[in-house]
């Protein structure tokens, strides 16, 4: 590579084109036809200049949205003094980001990757470890839930309960076995039925909240009563926090909305304001990793960890969590009215603070896709969660004029839709 192609700015890099992208990279993802080259805040501009308000935040996960000094300040800190070294030895912070974790969730230990599906698989190989040496079960089950999202590897796309992701992906990873969400009377007698002699299951793992299975919020009683289950029988209650944990929904993590804690969670997106760090956290009862059991060589190095621990001292800092819960009031009332205004087009508006999702109806001929082209033809870039559901994660750090701005650019959309 000519080194001159590297010190390209976004300004000089306008020769770029649609055909020249797909020639070189493979067509792993449905792409909308935009090119963003900068961002500020909540907002962010193609290469031909136009600006959107970025409601998508990389899908939920530039908490402190774009350029923001404290992410800034960090990067270049990291980058200047030690970026990258090994878990050969001990990075300070690592150790830092591990215990302002601890101090701020449940868990009493942190073990650190780079992407959701990987601290998933870390969960994953926990509760089998977990299941072997405590739970003396042969060969572990994890149950999981239709309609999930754990993510791309394959032992992820098995716990994904939806057929479309492991279609042509065959053999799949075995151990996992799927249940209806929210519905517990399903989930006891799965629990029943795989334990009758010898005990095969080693540990529930779901979503708070579905995201990317269409915003679906988890009941409060059907989650107490998996708390009691896995409580009388030693199963872990693993909890996937990737989309809704680091302050989202207004609070730390998703499982204060449902008033319950889990034995073992994991995170990524929020966790390091975009840039890529991912967690799996513990009880330290159920901590059975020795050295050697797992390892990554990025995973807790000390640019994503010093990033990491800036984006949460500065939404701790800022108590951004009270922006969370006032504007994710905000958004969901207004998007309330709006669906009252097109009774034949919406059918739900449901979330918990800055992830919220607009259901259509089933009969609905219209898509979540439509909507989000026609919301970017507003300038406003949105995100689909399944084909019905559109999804609202802006950045934590959003503004009461710029909610109101996204409402107003929306009742657009779909007014020149309905028309
Ligand atoms: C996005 C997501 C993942 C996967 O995260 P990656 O960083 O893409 O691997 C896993 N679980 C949930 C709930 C997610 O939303």
């Amino acid at each position: 590579m000519s080194p001159e192609i590297l010190v390209k700015t976004p300004s000089t890099s306008s020769s770029f084109t649609k055909t020249e992208f797909d020639e070189y990279v493979m067509k792993t993802y449905g792409r909308f036809p935009l090119v963003l080259e900068r961002g500020q805040g909540c907002h962010v501009w193609d290469d031909q200049g136009r600006e959107y308000l970025d409601f998508v935040a990389g899908i939920a996960t530039c908490t402190l949205g774009h350029a923001h000094p404290a992410m800034v300040a960090a990067v270049t800190e990291q980058i200047q003094t030690l970026h990258h070294v090994s878990n050969l030895y001990y990075v300070r912070q690592q150790g830092e980001l591990a215990k302002w974790l601890v101090q701020h969730s449940c868990a009493d230990r942190a073990f650190f990757c780079n992407s959701g599906a990987e601290a998933n698989e870390g969960a994953i190989k926990l509760a089998r470890k977990y299941g072997h040496t405590v739970l003396n079960i042969e060969n572990p089950i994890i149950l999981t839930a239709q309609a999930s999202f754990h993510g791309r590897t394959l032992a992820t796309i098995t716990a994904t309960g939806q057929p479309k992701y492991q279609k042509d992906f065959n053999p799949l990873v075995p151990g996992f076995h799927y249940v209806p969400y929210n519905d517990i009377a399903t989930l006891e007698n799965a629990v029943a039925d795989l334990d009758r002699d010898p005990r095969q299951v080693a540990a529930i793992l779901l979503e708070g909240l579905q995201g990317e299975g269409g915003v679906r919020p988890g009941d409060r009683t059907y989650f107490q009563r998996i708390r009691e289950i896995c409580d009388q029988t030693g199963i872990l209650l693993i909890l996937d926090e990737v989309q809704v944990g680091m302050g989202r929904t207004g609070s730390w993590w998703g499982y204060e909305n449902l008033g319950i804690e889990p034995d073992v969670f994991t995170s990524a997106k929020g966790l390091g304001g975009g840039i890529p760090i991912g967690a799996m956290l513990c009880k330290s009862f159920c901590d059975v990793f020795q050295p050697g059991d797992h390892a990554s060589t990025f995973g807790g190095n000390p640019f994503a960890c010093g990033v990491a621990l800036a984006v949460c001292q500065t939404l701790e800092k800022e108590n951004i969590l009270a922006n969370v819960r006032e504007q994710g009031e905000h958004l969901r009332s207004g998007l309330k009215q709006i669906a009252e205004k097109f009774p034949t087009l919406v059918a739900e508006v449901r979330g918990w603070g800055l992830i919220n999702g607009m259901e259509l109806h089933a009969e609905a001929s219209l898509t979540s896709a439509d909507i989000v082209k026609a919301a970017m033809q507003e300038g406003v870039l949105l995100v689909p969660a399944g084909p019905k559901v559109v999804r609202f994660v802006p950045p934590l750090i959003v503004t009461a004029e710029e909610v109101e701005q996204v409402l107003q650019s929306i009742d657009g959309a779909l007014s020149t839709l309905s028309a």
